[in-house]
C-alpha cells in the first residue's frame, strides 16, 4: 500500500511545495498533501480515542458542553467560509469533537477537524466562552495548515526535500511520530514541536473570530490566558503551553485584535 503511493506522494509533494492558504491568502510551505494528512488523521484519531477514556456526551454535562461549544465553533467556520466563497476548502473536513478523561491541560485539532479536549483543561477554561477561545484557536491551526507546515519543516530538516517522499513511504513510524508531535499529541512520542509565534498569533486572531461568531464574548480570551499564565507558574504547567508558547505577549496582542473580533460578535443565550 505505502509503496504504491510513492509516485503519487513524490509528485504531489514536489508540486505543492508551496500553497496558498485560503484564509490568509498567503503562500506557505506545505510539502505534504493536506488530503494525505487528513487520511492519516482519521486513523490516528481513532487510535487515540481507543487508547484513552472518552467521556460520553449523553451522561456527562462537561462532555455535552464540549460538544455544544465545538459545534458552535464549527458552524461559525462553515458560515465564514460560505460568506467568503471558499466552502470547497472544507471538503476534506469531517468534524469530530471528543472530551477525554485525562488530567493534562491540553486540547488539539488534527487535519480534517478531529478535535480532542482533555478534562484537565476545564478547570482553566471555567466557562463556555473561554473553552470556545481554546477550541477556536485549535481549529485555526488545522484550517491554517500549521501542522502541515511544521511537519514539512521537520521532514526537510531530517531528510531533505528529495528524500521526503521516500521517508513518508518507507518510514511510517517516523512519519507518524512527526505527525503526532506536529499536532500536539506528542507527549507519548517524547518530542514536542512548539508552534511558532507567527502561527500562534494567526491562530489567536482567527480563533477570536470563530469565538465571536459562535456567540461567545471574545473578551473572555483575555481572562482565559491570564488563568493559563497563572497555571504555568504551578507545579504542573499546562501541557498546552509547551506546544503553544505565549512568551507573555499573547494577551497584549489579543487586546489589539479584540475590536476587529467584536464586529463578529452576536451574543446567543447559553
Ligand atoms: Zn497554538
Amino acid at each position: 500500500m505505502m509503496k504504491r503511493m510513492l509516485p503519487y506522494v513524490l509528485i504531489t509533494a514536489l508540486l505543492i511545495g508551496c500553497s496558498q492558504n485560503p484564509l490568509t491568502g498567503k503562500s506557505q510551505l506545505t510539502l505534504l498533501p493536506e488530503s494525505e494528512l487528513q487520511t492519516m488523521a482519521v486513523n490516528e484519531y481513532q487510535q487515540f480515542l481507543s487508547k484513552n477514556k472518552v467521556v460520553s456526551n449523553s451522561s456527562n454535562k462537561d462532555a455535552a458542553m464540549v460538544q455544544r461549544v465545538g459545534n458552535r465553533i464549527i458552524n461559525a467556520v462553515k458560515t465564514y467560509y460560505a460568506e467568503h466563497n471558499i466552502s470547497d476548502k472544507l471538503k476534506g473536513f469531517n468534524w469530530e469533537v471528543n472530551l477525554v478523561d485525562d488530567k493534562t491541560a491540553n486540547a488539539w485539532c488534527m487535519p480534517g477537524g478531529k478535535i480532542v479536549v482533555y478534562t484537565g483543561l476545564l478547570p482553566i477554561t471555567q466557562n463556555e466562552a473561554a473553552l470556545a477561545a481554546v477550541m477556536g484557536h485549535e481549529v485555526s491551526h488545522a484550517l491554517l495548515q500549521h501542522g502541515n507546515q511544521r511537519m514539512s519543516q521537520g521532514l526537510l530538516a531530517s531528510v531533505g526535500q528529495v528524500a521526503l517522499a521516500v521517508a513518508v513511504a518507507n518510514k511510517p513510524q517516523q512519519t507518524q511520530n512527526l505527525f503526532m508531535s506536529a499536532y500536539g499529541v506528542g507527549a507519548q512520542v517524547g518530542v514536542l514541536l512548539p508552534f511558532s509565534r507567527k502561527h500562534e498569533l494567526q491562530a489567536d486572531k482567527y480563533g477570536l473570530i470563530w469565538t465571536a461568531m459562535a456567540g461567545y464574548n471574545p473578551k473572555e480570551a483575555i481572562y482565559l490566558w491570564e488563568r493559563m499564565e497563572d497555571a504555568s507558574k504551578g507545579k504542573t504547567p499546562p501541557e498546552f503551553l509547551s506546544t503553544h508558547p505565549s512568551e507573555g505577549r499573547r494577551i497584549e496582542q489579543i487586546k489589539k485584535f479584540l475590536p476587529e473580533a467584536m464586529k463578529y460578535y452576536k451574543p446567543v443565550s447559553q
